[in-house]
């Protein structure tokens, strides 16, 4: 190989080398940011109604449960947002998920009731018709903790004695009479046993 030869070999390689070199230059610099720039910014937390509830009735299980929301109540005057949860009286209820006992409540319809707010403050739980109360205002409960006990209270005197369980979807600023009730049983009814 003469002289000539292997410069040209040499400059060859070299201007290959850079070429390279530039190209991966350029692909770096066309490369999209860095991952955690381009995901997307949570601006909600994720609805607390998904997340895993209990079946807020000692001993009942999923398969026991039936969907009773938007049967009509009161002749006909009101729509139930709810869903009745069969038990003998004295049944322990059972908070359905951890929160806060935001109001103890004496109604016509719900009888002795009580409504629980969730940690994060979205969701409210409302038990009624109960026969007696195992909490007081301002109280932590958690998941599973015993609250009352089924009873037939209320609109539900003289009938079967049940726990009527409403899920309330709170707005910021909302009171524990406010909300947008959604049907807790698709909820309930994948409750594993
Ligand atoms: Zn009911």
């Amino acid at each position: 190989m003469t002289l000539a030869r292997r410069v040209g070999w040499g400059l060859g390689l070299l201007l290959l080398l850079l070429a390279i070199a530039f190209a991966s230059m350029v692909r770096i610099r066309f490369d999209p940011p860095a991952q955690a720039v381009n995901e997307p910014v949570a601006t909600t937390a994720p609805p607390v109604a998904n997340d895993a509830l209990i079946i807020p009735v000692e001993g009942i299980h999923a398969a026991q449960l039936s969907d009773t929301w938007g049967q009509s109540r009161g002749g006909g005057a009101r729509e139930h947002h709810a869903i009745d949860i069969m038990a003998p009286k004295g049944t322990p209820v059972l908070a359905a998920a951890s929160g806060t006992v935001e109001k103890i409540f004496e109604s016509a319809n719900g009888g002795h009731t009580l409504y629980v707010r969730t940690q994060d403050g979205g969701t409210i739980h409302y038990y009624a018709h109960l026969d007696s109360y195992g909490v007081a205002e301002k109280q932590l409960v958690r998941q599973g903790q015993q609250i009352a006990t089924v009873g037939n209270t209320g609109s539900a005197a003289g009938g079967a004695p049940h726990l009527h369980f409403e899920i309330k979807i709170m707005q910021p600023g909302e009171g524990w009479w406010q909300g947008t009730n959604i049907n807790p049983y698709p909820l309930l009814a994948g409750v594993k046993d």
